[in-house]
């Protein structure tokens, strides 16, 4: 028996551990309550910068990024995940490459002098003036999504063909990109990732280095990587034979899942680094090629856990069905519960709170009923304005998918690092928003 299970007056004054799958490493629950991230308060953090707030823990990022790197592969951040200047940098540091998606993505990139033999370009869609932009920065590869772009690159350019494979991820299908029938990359199936290949090939300036594809995100599973080891080998080899050249690169995607929840599966990266090199390895001997080397591209296996928003409680309704806890954030600051029904935790922050729990529903302050966070969570019964709350795991497609949706200003992104914080972002204001507004 435990001393917490003798004394239950000991128990009550003990903090209730932090599920460590959706909390940043360096968070420890405070006897008062309070969540410390590298011995610092967040209830001070809102204090001192309001809410809501993006905190976001460096070394999780840090120590995430290094488990990956501990693979035989190139790693390429996916920068859509979270991207500004300081995250540039320490993704820079931490020896990764990195993917963008975008001309704005580029230009933060290049403003934090990120080597650019190390990025990557990406995109279904990318525009004349993001391609020059590309040129003119010198980014080490662009992924081709479709054969009409092949004749809009500028050279020379080193480029990989994004494949469609035909695989289904078993995700949403918001971010099932693996499948066939969608707006991303060249299907093998059809014949258009051929006829793309074959392009590329009749002009010089371009050299093809490789083959690219995504299956989707939050995938948990490593088979569905498997298969797009073997159907992408096959048509390596397929290239081989029809074209005489070896391509030395092999871009199998990200997606790999994160839980946002206690006993959400997350990505099984162990087997994934077990197996894919065995897979790899045996299909490239099968078809007598030198077995490319693989680059992987995750973004919220990096960056989600990291992450933990503060909002402010600011009205607590009860009706006759529920009780409904209002905060200073919501849709703006999280589109994801909306987009694909994500589901969150949330905790009380700052003091111990009633050890009675109850389920409620944690709305956000915009003008949309299903402005809703969190649809069912486990809350103290005596939650209350004036309260914060903390939801963990939103290091990803937070900051990068917010709004200003009602004109609501977005949160700054304060990085918690050695007992120190910081604003990465700082808050936007109402004259930010003005600024863009000509009277
Ligand atoms: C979105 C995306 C990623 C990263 O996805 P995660 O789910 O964040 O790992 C990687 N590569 C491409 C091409 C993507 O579009």
């Amino acid at each position: 028996m435990t001393l917490a299970e003798l004394l239950p007056t000991y128990r009550r004054s003990l903090p209730e551990k932090l599920p460590a799958a959706i909390w940043p490493d360096a968070a420890e629950a405070m006897p008062s309550g309070d969540v410390a991230v590298s011995g610092v308060s967040l209830t001070e953090v809102a204090e001192r910068f309001g809410t809501p707030s993006y905190v976001l823990d460096v070394q999780t990022v840090r120590y995430r990024c290094r488990a990956y790197r501990a693979l035989d592969a190139e790693i390429a951040y996916a920068g859509k995940a979270f991207l500004c200047r300081r995250m540039a940098r320490l993704i820079a540091e931490e020896g990764l490459s990195l993917d963008v998606c975008s001309g704005g993505e580029l230009a933060t990139a290049a403003a934090a002098g990120f080597p650019a033999e190390r990025i990557l370009l990406h995109g279904n869609a990318k525009t004349d003036l993001e391609l020059r932009a590309a040129a003119r920065a010198g980014v080490g590869r662009v992924v081709i999504d479709s054969v009409a772009e092949v004749d809009r690159l500028v050279g020379p350019q080193d480029v990989l063909v994004r494949v469609t494979p035909g695989i289904d991820g078993h995700t949403h299908r918001a971010v099932a990109t693996g499948v066939e029938d969608q707006k991303f990359g060249s299907s093998l199936a059809g014949g258009q990732a051929a006829a793309v290949v074959a392009r590329v090939l009749s002009r010089p300036e371009l050299r093809l280095v490789g083959l690219h594809c995504h299956l989707g995100s939050q995938i948990a599973g490593v088979t569905g990587y498997e298969e797009a080891v073997r159907r992408l080998v096959a048509f390596l080899a397929d290239i081989a034979v029809r074209h005489g050249v070896a391509l030395p690169q092999l871009n199998l995607g990200g997606g790999h899942a994160v839980a946002y929840r206690p006993g959400d599966a997350s990505f099984n990266l162990s087997g994934f680094a077990a197996r894919i090199p065995r897979v790899l390895g045996f299909e490239c001997r099968k078809h007598g090629l030198v077995p490319p080397r693989l680059t992987l591209e995750p973004g919220r296996a990096i960056v989600a856990r990291a992450g933990v928003t503060l909002y402010r409680v600011v009205t607590v309704k009860h009706t006759s069905t529920r009780t409904y806890v209002a905060v200073d954030g919501g849709f703006s600051d999280n589109p994801r519960p909306e987009l694909y029904d994500s589901r969150y935790t949330a905790r009380l922050v700052g003091r111990a709170g009633d050890v009675q729990k109850r389920s409620m529903r944690v709305v956000g302050r915009h003008c949309e009923a299903g402005d809703v966070l969190i649809p069912d969570v486990q809350l103290p019964s005596d939650i209350r304005a004036g309260d914060l709350l903390a939801v963990p795991c939103t290091g990803a497609y937070h900051h990068s998918m917010a709004s200003t949706y009602n004109l609501v200003p977005r949160p700054p992104v304060l990085a918690i690092d050695d007992g120190a914080v910081e604003a990465w972002i700082r808050r936007e204001t109402e004259a930010d928003l003005l600024h863009r507004d000509i009277a």
